[in-house]
């Protein structure tokens, strides 16, 4: 029996390593705010393998000589501790706890003319279902080959919103938070990659219209909406100022904008955090 429990804690661990490789060695670490929709940036003190929280692997970062925790906080997070998981190179677990502070969002209201975009028919829900399957896959991507930049520039010249986390209704009614960044620009202004990375997907989505997800490995993962023209295929690799599109109005939106989004550990956070001073 002993026998066995123990070939199962190996094959375990086997698993977890083979979808989540840890410890990346890397030059910069984002801004810290652990609060809902931040990063909670926290030294582990170890030399864990890899990690998780809320069932999803965690990015693990060796910042000079030191291993760090990046993780992800939901903006639907309650302020109060969080715990997540580590696996040490010796077989076993421990559990971390950082404390999640308050942080007050306000309200955005915005009218949409086309109705549709607020309240959907059966035909388009069916769409936005299997849409929203579709980026919770790409968003749950994990590719060890990259690593993973915090130190972003922004992706268009342009203004830049503090709209990240806004309370949102549209024509009047209550919808999801904004989970990204808008930045202003004109119509065809270039977007470029802020961050080296790989093209995970591009489509055309309902409420996103046209797509970017870019991927920069070990779960941070960027997302450009609304775009006028998509200028790279998938699996192509990009490096930081590449042109990857031009800006657009496609989608739900009301008037021409780059629509920005990072998620780490599959949970959408502040693109403010990334971005280079
Ligand atoms: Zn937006």
């Amino acid at each position: 029996m002993k026998m066995l429990s123990h070939l199962f804690k190996v094959s375990l661990l086997s698993i977890l390593a083979s979808i989540a490789v840890a410890n990346v060695p890397v030059s910069t670490l984002p801004h810290s705010s652990a609060v809902p929709g931040g990063v909670a940036v926290i030294p582990t003190g170890k030399n864990a393998i890899n990690g998780s929280y809320k069932d999803h692997p965690i990015l693990l970062a060796n910042y000079q000589g030191e291993q760090y925790a990046i993780i992800g906080i939901s903006l639907s997070t309650e302020v109060g501790e969080e715990d997540f998981t580590l696996n040490l190179p010796n077989g076993e677990n421990v559990i971390l706890r950082f404390q999640v502070e308050a942080k007050t969002y306000t309200e955005q209201h915005l009218t949409i003319t086309n109705n549709r975009q607020v309240n959907p028919n059966t035909e388009d829900m069916v769409r936005i279902n299997r849409e929203r399957s579709e980026m919770d896959n790409a968003f749950s991507s994990w590719d060890d080959s990259l690593v993973p930049i915090f130190e972003m520039y922004p992706p268009v010249d342009g203004v830049r919103s503090s709209s990240f986390g806004l309370k949102r209704f549209f024509n009047g009614q209550a919808r999801n938070p904004h989970s990204g960044m808008d930045i202003a620009a004109d119509e065809g202004a270039p977007i470029y990659a802020p961050a080296p990375g790989k093209i995970l997907a591009t489509g055309n989505y309902f409420f996103n219209g046209n797509t970017i997800i870019l991927d920069h490995g070990h779960g941070l993962i960027s997302l450009y909406c609304h775009m006028n023209t998509i200028d790279v295929e998938v699996g192509a690799l990009v490096n930081t100022g590449d042109q990857i599109g031009k800006v657009g109005q496609t989608g739900r939106v009301t008037g021409p904008h780059l629509h920005w989004s990072i998620n780490l550990n599959n949970t959408r956070v502040d693109p403010a955090l990334f971005l280079a001073d």
